[in-house]
């Protein structure tokens, strides 16, 4: 029973997974962070049920992994190797006979010595050299977490057979656990763990399932039963809503609805304003399979494909012959439209754990991306001779993440030709022509960006990582997330400068950070000149739309008015001023908020549902 003081209203910021408003009852499933079971000892008797209770749970997760694998084939098909693992795990001797043993030998119930059996695997596991076995354990904790929540009887995702759809809330989802919530009593997810591109976000956002991830503490301070407002595009949570807050979003609920419903028709029509300035409009995406959804999204290419996706969850690094069997693929799928093939950003906060890697102290700052590529140049020619083979089969653009100088660039290319030569030498087919480019997201960059210009084809701003290094506000670190801020001068200028330096080289400048898809920045990126924008699918519409209700001369002045602006508040203040009469289906009073999270602190006035703690947008 919970005192009153467990129903203050609360708000928590996760990560906005897929975007949609609800407003529901939530069901917490499977185990809280931390939560012990109490433990029970059996009377002799009892042993023998007990034993069958787990077999019996175990069984049911077992027919559970096997009917999603048969019924969801199709769209499971990047996921089938993770789900007959689980299926190995679920009878390993591990976990299945240690348990059986410490309900049988020490008369202990089925959670305890799961919880046992858990635990001497985890230490099993630390002590193994080998970094990618080692890092499987999350594997076998996701198999355990199944078996209790079998235990406990609460093992569906579908519902909780009440009638009334609710929000489920858990540490995490497997894949096909979210395909099951299409059918069932659910009217969106939350989980604790995860981020923008784990994979639960990915699955939740190709089937349109409102969804947050990454909440910290939801599972310790949510039961099932409380009242949950859910924000999957901001990431905003807020339990236990005040009656403003149900007002609020309420009504924005109602206008989300109508306006998304506006917003698909402009999904395949040209990004252009009103008087006439084009702008290529494209997609990230990480793995190939994500190239679908773009195109159903009406992106005109591909913007950024995050290579580093496939380097992940695998013991060994993929070959040449792999990677330009996935490169060809995607190329000949995107067919007419451009594809930029970032290569290789391993390291900062990714890690595959196919490639060693020494412990750092400040692994933004350290060997990663481009300085990891020209570091183990195998890795990186296998991947150069991969992409420049598949180029013959599409519109192929590369790109090199976080270049800091022209030392990198110069020897960059210096590879390239060496490769080119060598295909040249070998007789293999490749592509001659393709447009090189580099991320620019380090402030050394910006500023010698007239020099690098004058070696590159194209310049594109991951902002993630320009504001990190510029603000020195780590992304990751919800310490200090709420000073990284996208509308800081700092970020604007160098975003100005970089543009005028591709352009008076003649080069193309696009943004692939999260803020090109932001629709409170996107009249200033107009008026600053981007010639691309890329993002992720689902805000493209979006953004089209607005685009469409623009104009340049417009966007000009509004990107000099900010330009002008000495602090961060002075360019909210700014936007605030003008976005919600020009926009006011986007800002108006009670309109829309932006799409995605990442900027969320730039939540326009009047706009911002009303906070129960002075939280922080
Ligand atoms: C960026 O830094 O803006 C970017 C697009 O790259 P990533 O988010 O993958 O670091
Ligand atoms: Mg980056």
């Amino acid at each position: 029973m919970k005192s009153a003081i467990d129903r203050i209203p609360r708000t928590i910021y996760g990560i906005g997974a897929s975007p949609g408003i609800i407003i529901g009852r939530l069901r917490l499933l499977g185990r809280r962070k931390g939560q012990r079971h109490v433990h029970a000892h059996l009377d002799l008797i009892r042993i023998g049920a007990e034993a069958a209770r787990f077999r019996a749970a175990v069984d049911r997760a077992e027919a559970q992994l096997r009917t999603a694998r048969q019924q969801f084939a199709e769209q499971l098909a990047g996921y089938t190797a993770i789900i007959d693992s689980h299926l190995l795990m679920l009878r390993d001797r591990m976990i299945f006979d240690r348990t059986l043993a410490a309900i049988e030998q020490q008369g202990i119930d089925a959670e305890w010595a799961l919880e046992k059996a858990l635990n001497e695997t985890r230490v099993a596991f630390a002590a193994i050299d080998d970094s990618y076995l080692r890092a499987r354990v999350h594997d076998v904790e996701q198999v355990v977490e199944r078996i209790f929540r079998q235990l406990d009887d609460q093992g569906e995702v579908e519902g909780a057979g009440t009638g009334e759809k609710v929000v489920l809330v858990a540490r995490d989802f497997a894949p096909e656990e979210i395909l099951r919530m299409q059918t069932g009593q659910v009217l969106g997810f939350v989980t604790e763990q995860g981020g923008a591109t784990s994979h639960s976000a990915i699955v939740a956002r190709s089937l349109g399932i409102t969804s947050v991830v990454g909440a910290a503490e939801i599972t310790q301070v949510a039961a099932t039963g409380d009242l949950i407002v859910v924000d999957g595009g901001t990431g905003l949570l807020h339990l236990h809503p005040t009656q403003d807050q149900l007002d609020y979003y309420r009504e924005y609920q109602q206008q989300y609805q109508r306006y998304s419903e506006e917003v698909a028709a402009y999904t395949h029509l040209a990004a252009e304003t009103i008087d006439g300035l084009a702008v290529r409009v494209e997609a990230n995406i990480g793995k190939a399979e994500e190239a679908a959804l773009a195109v159903e999204y009406g992106a005109g290419g591909i913007g950024l494909c995050r290579s580093e996706y496939c380097y992940l969850d695998r013991a060994t690094v993929p070959d040449e012959e792999e990677l330009f069997d996935l490169y060809r693929e995607l190329l000949v799928r995107l067919s007419p439209f451009p594809v930029t093939i970032r290569t290789l950003d391993a390291g900062g906060d990714k890690f595959p754990a196919s490639l060693r890697w020494a412990s750092e102290m400040n692994p933004a700052l350290g060997l990663r991306a481009i300085r990891f590529s020209l570091r183990e140049p195998a890795i990186f020619i296998a991947q150069l001779r991969a992409l420049f083979r598949a180029g013959v089969y599409g519109r192929l653009r590369i790109m090199f993440p976080m270049i800091t100088s022209l030392c990198e660039v110069r020897r960059i290319k210096a590879l390239i030709d060496s490769v080119q030569a060598d295909l040249r030498r070998e007789g293999v087919p490749f592509a001659e022509q393709v447009p090189v480019g580099i991320m620019i997201e380090v402030p050394s960059a910006v500023s010698v960006a007239d020099v690098l210009a004058r070696e590159v084809d194209f310049f594109s701003i991951g902002t993630n990582d320009l504001i990190q290094y510029a603000l020195a506000i780590d992304r990751g670190n919800e310490q200090v997330a709420h000073m990284y801020e996208p509308l800081h001068p700092a970020v604007l200028r160098m975003i100005r400068q970089v543009v005028e330096a591709g352009h008076a080289a003649g080069i193309p400048v696009a943004m692939c950070g999260e803020m090109a898809g932001d629709l409170a920045v996107l009249p200033v990126l107009l008026g600053l000149g981007l010639d691309e924008l890329s993002m992720h699918p689902y805000a493209i519409p979006y953004v089209k739309r607005m685009i469409r209700q623009s104009t340049a001369e417009e966007s000009e002045r509004l990107a000099a008015e900010v330009l002008a602006c000495s602090s961060t508040q002075e360019v909210h203040d700014c936007l605030n001023r003008c976005l919600p009469a020009r926009y006011p289906e986007e800002f108006g009073q009670r309109g829309l908020r932006q799409l995605k999270g990442s900027c969320c602190s730039v939540v326009m006035n009047g706009v911002s549902p009303p906070a129960a703690d002075g939280g922080r947008c």
